[in-house]
């Protein structure tokens, strides 16, 4: 992978994700049959001891985007965040009222560990459904 721009890659990235999710359907165009969307979130360091924050609310369906992601606390992290968009598709198509899981962040460290360290820091989730 090239990276010309090693400064601008992090708001290069954002601004990818940024328009991908501004240019995605809302939620309660692609899910019709959803009625309420809560989600649990916790954000641990990469040992997945330390919480960093933990933040739980209700979805506004009318406004949030299907392509469903959430920034990484990392403020260096590159190429990263968490993207529950399968976990919460998949979890409609099955009609569960919940759905947990973890995901780990697939960024980099910070521009110095570009290609070398990995993010990794935690997201444990919750997504609380009704229909
Ligand atoms: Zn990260």
């Amino acid at each position: 992978m090239m990276h010309r721009q090693k400064n601008g890659a992090r708001a290069e990235y954002r601004l990818q994700e940024d328009e991908r999710i501004k240019g995605s359907a809302s939620l309660s165009e692609k899910f019709h049959q959803l009625k309420s969307l809560t989600v649990d979130l916790g954000y641990f360091n990469p040992e997945g001891v330390g919480k960093s924050s933990q933040i739980k609310y209700v979805v506004n369906l009318d406004h949030a985007k299907s392509v469903f992601r959430f920034n990484c606390v990392n403020t260096e992290c590159i190429r990263g965040d968490f993207d529950l968009s399968q976990q919460l598709t998949n979890a409609i198509a099955s009609r569960s009222t919940t759905a947990t899981g973890e995901l780990c962040c697939q960024g980099w460290r910070s521009k110095n560990t570009l290609d070398t360290v990995h993010c990794n820091n935690i997201l444990r989730y919750k997504l609380s459904l009704a229909y």
